[in-house]
């Protein structure tokens, strides 16, 4: 079965972070270590959108999390600890945050991508010329 089909079917055909019914699709949670169905989650386009795009991101829509958080599948849990984070300057998701149990292992996942955090607390890589290396970039290594 694919991916797509086995997430379906483990959500409902819902929207596993808000529920929708529409406009679904495969999300795999960044960054992408073992994919596959453990590593995704099904998540409509309005979620999938504000999670790629923190300015896009409306405080009220992730309200749902405090239903979602509770979910027993870790992509689920991962994305919703990012999305409390991001947000947690907001009294009521730094408390659905306070409650929020991450195993280890899946809350490593969850900070790996810096959400949350302060930029000077992230860790910035660097070229050899100092310039900030982004996501994309292609990077030459040479072996001396
Ligand atoms: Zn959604």
């Amino acid at each position: 079965m694919s991916i797509e089909k086995e997430l379906i079917k483990r959500s409902g055909s819902i929207c596993e972070l808000c529920s929708a019914t529409e406009n679904l699709k495969v999300y795999e949670v960044p960054p992408i270590s073992t994919g596959g169905l453990d590593g995704s989650l099904l998540g409509c386009n309005n979620c999938i959108e504000q999670i790629d795009n923190a300015e896009a991101t409306d405080e009220n829509h992730w309200r749902c999390l405090n239903d979602s958080m509770w979910s027993e599948f870790k992509a689920v849990q991962a994305v919703a600890w990012r999305m409390l984070s991001r947000l947690r300057s907001k009294g009521w998701s730094q408390d659905l945050l306070d409650m929020l149990y991450l195993e280890e292992e899946t809350l490593k996942w969850a900070e790996a991508t810096g959400e949350g955090l302060d930029d000077s607390e992230k860790i910035i890589h660097t070229d050899v010329n100092g310039v900030i290396l982004e996501a994309g970039d292609n990077v030459v290594l040479i072996k001396i």
